[in-house]
């Protein structure tokens, strides 16, 4: 058995600081835990971080693919590797923009930083981004609109010192159970109380002082109500908003009237008047996907970032939160993102691309001039027949991005190249599959939520014929532009040394975390400018606040509700939602069984099974949207409200029936919501137009 060494779940993006080390014949993970010595979480951790890094489900892929006569068939790596390059090199005699690459929150800071580098300076494509724009999308966006910085303001060191918490839109005991864990418990001190605002009675809104369950898709005006109440009550907080605050007088101007906005979230001014009351209090505001992944979800996240700021919730124990769901989500977006450079510097700024095109030794002709669409647009370039090669790393989009049969005719439409290391509905569409490492194989860094990265290491080398992310960007990147990076294997602490330097003097630097460092502290937060500092409350030291703001001021907005993208009407009477399980890690691929055929299980309140009974056979049930139907078991449970069905995001299925609509501003889908009908089993059967199957579908 190896010695223990320590490394970082990549579960979810609580972060927390783990020990683990090999089995026997060092062929996998025999054991990991919580390390008592890590900052982020002092031993702390949770079985499913543990279980899915010590016995992951899924299948594993061993050796590159090839697509040949329609299936896929094992082959080398040169060649695997020797078609990818040719196809890149046809590709770009069409142009940069004949290729897209769609990256994720799951791979390491180095990884996810190459991965970018060779999208934008080797292909130089505006075809670039990564399914964390699935996730945290509007809350970045509102951040930045808000403060000029694009992460939360507050740390997990401030929880304990928070009296109210409002979890809104948010499951952390099933999404983040070590944060929910301190969340609990700075809660149940005596001056503490937990408000949770979710349509569905969560595990969370199970153990709240307050539950408020508002209409789907109305948690904007539900948030402008409270604050009306608390201008109306007096919860503001004068001195902070002249001080440090700009838009406030507009803000004003754009509120509505309180019974119009209590109307539309189908709430009671009392349970508005309870968060009012509660604001009061020093709170932290954290949301989760029930806001960001929302056509309105931006216009949310700074409704509820100008609670705090009215009410003057800034500063150490207090502040808007945001709760990421991947777990490297903040790294990959600190790497590279569609809309910024390395460190979160301006896409557009000329002197920034010029000093990246200098750095990476690429021409600054190359660096596109645009963005790029987002990942729901790139998905639609790739339907339109725009773009002739895709490569996706660590992640599948024909299972977790929104209209999931539209993606899948996508994917199998354009030449695929998917490099992951689980078998996925993705996997299926590729011409060419890159078989990767995975963790506890992996070498890198991890940036966890309240941005600390930390060291991911290897307990165990990966299966023969799997090769690391980094590695295998590395050799389609030189193949492309040689020397782009040095010859596989890479060093990654030499990648991240190259990443931190890009970060020197941005709102996200990293310039003083290395390696070494690293290995004596374990997690730095950033700004962490020198080799002995590191980030703590955003925006406030020594009492004084400066937000990254041109004017220095943080900004209210001045947003308004507007209706759901798609309402219930007389053909789909009933609103879809989705969420998490504890147990099953995104869209399953480590988490499912092999062969797994179980139906998804649809929750619904028994006043609505009461109203369908004829849609129902045995207990089962279809769920039809405009976009798909899927085969589901049904579980009563009336803590869904009355006319809304909750299905768990996991499985392939779901995702055939969600909305791909995005927020104009940040380009997340609202995934959240959309409108469905049930229609019986038995009917389907017979129907012969019906697209999906109502035979217990692949679980996988
Ligand atoms: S809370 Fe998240 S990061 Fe921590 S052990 Fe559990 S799954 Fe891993």
């Amino acid at each position: 058995m190896s010695d223990r060494q320590p490394t970082t779940c990549m579960r979810c993006a609580v972060g927390c600081g783990l020990f683990h080390h090999a089995d026997d014949d060092e062929t996998g993970v025999a054991d990991a835990r919580g390390n008592p010595a890590h900052p982020t979480n002092s031993g702390r951790d949770c079985q499913r971080g543990i279980r899915e890094m010590v016995t992951p489900g899924g299948k594993r892929l061993t050796t590159p693919l090839v697509r040949r006569g329609g299936s896929l068939q094992a082959t080398d790596w040169d060649t695997a590797l020797g078609i990818v390059a040719t196809r890149f090199i046809e590709a770009l005699s069409n142009g940069s923009d004949s290729i897209a690459v769609l990256g994720s929150g799951q791979q390491t800071n180095e990884a996810a930083y190459a991965l970018g580098k060779v999208a934008r300076g080797a292909f130089g494509t505006p075809y670039y981004d990564a399914n964390t724009r699935l996730c945290m999308a509007s809350a970045v966006t509102a951040y930045k609109q808000a403060f000029g910085g694009n992460a939360p303001p507050p740390t997990y060191d401030d929880i304990p010192d928070a009296e109210t918490h409002l979890v809104w839109g948010a499951n952390p005991a099933a999404a983040h159970p070590v944060l929910h864990h301190w969340i609990a418990n700075s809660a149940s001190k005596q001056d503490g109380r937990l408000i949770v605002v979710d349509p569905v009675k969560s595990a969370t809104a199970r153990e709240a002082d307050v539950h408020i369950q508002p209409e789907p898709g109305t948690d904007l005006a539900l948030a402008r109500a409270v604050l009306v109440q608390c201008l109306e009550s007096g919860t503001v907080d004068t001195t902070f908003i002249e001080a440090h605050t700009e838009g406030f007088d507009q803000m004003l101007g754009s509120l509505p009237d309180i019974e119009t906005a209590v109307d539309i979230a189908g709430v009671s001014i009392e349970q508005i008047n309870a968060i009012a009351e509660a604001l009061d209090y020093k709170t932290l505001i954290y949301w989760g996907m029930g806001v960001n992944q929302s056509a309105q979800g931006t216009a949310t996240a700074r409704a509820l970032i100008d609670l705090c700021l009215a009410t003057g919730n800034m500063g150490p124990g207090t502040g808007p939160f945001s709760l990421t769901g991947q777990a490297n989500s903040m790294g990959s977006r600190i790497s590279l993102s569609k809309g910024s450079w390395p460190g979160h510097q301006e896409f557009t700024d000329p002197a920034v691309r010029k000093d990246i095109a200098r750095i990476w030794d690429v021409p600054l002709s190359r660096l596109p001039l645009t963005p790029g669409p987002g990942f729901v647009g790139i998905i639609d370039a790739l339907a339109q027949g725009n773009i002739d090669v895709c490569w996706t790393v660590a992640t599948n989009p024909a299972s977790g991005m929104p209209d999931a049969g539209y993606v899948k005719n996508a994917l199998e439409d354009v030449f695929l190249i998917t490099q992951d290391a689980f078998y996925s509905e993705t996997v299926d569409c590729a011409d060419v599959v890159l078989p990767a490492a995975t963790w506890g194989e992996s070498e890198g860094t991890t940036t966890n939520m309240e941005r600390r990265v930390s060291r991911v290491t290897a307990a165990v080398e990966p299966p023969a014929g799997v090769r690391q992310d980094l590695d295998i960007i590395a050799a389609i990147g030189n193949r492309i532009e040689p020397g782009l990076f040095g010859t596989p294997p890479l060093d990654p602490s030499s990648v991240f040394d190259e990443l931190r330097a890009l970060t020197a003097g941005t709102t996200a630097d990293l310039s003083g975390i290395s390696y070494e460092r690293l290995a004596d502290e374990l997690a730095v937060r950033w700004p962490a400018p020198t080799a002995d500092s590191q980030g703590g409350y955003q925006y406030h030291s020594d009492g004084e606040w400066s937000f990254d703001t041109d004017s220095g001021l943080a900004a209210f907005s001045t947003v308004t509700h507007s209706s759901v993208p798609e309402p219930i009407d007389e053909t789909y009477p009933l609103t879809l939602t989705t969420g998490r399980l504890a147990e099953v890690y995104n869209t399953g691929v480590r988490s499912h069984s092999q062969g797994d055929t179980e139906l998804p299980t649809a929750r619904m309140h028994s006043k609505t099974v009461g109203a369908h009974l004829p849609s129902f056979d045995r207990g089962r049930t279809v769920i039809e949207s405009r976009r798909g139907r899927v085969a589901v078991r049904v579980d009563v449970d009336d803590g869904v409200p009355v006319g809304v069905v909750w299905l768990p995001i996991h499985q392939a299925t779901i995702n055939e029936l969600t909305l791909s609509k995005v927020d104009p501003e940040s380009d997340e889908p609202n995934l959240k919501q959309c409108a469905v009908t049930l229609r019986a089993p038995r009917q389907l059967r017979s129907d012969s137009t019906a697209s999906v199957a109502v035979e217990p579908a692949n679980g996988r």
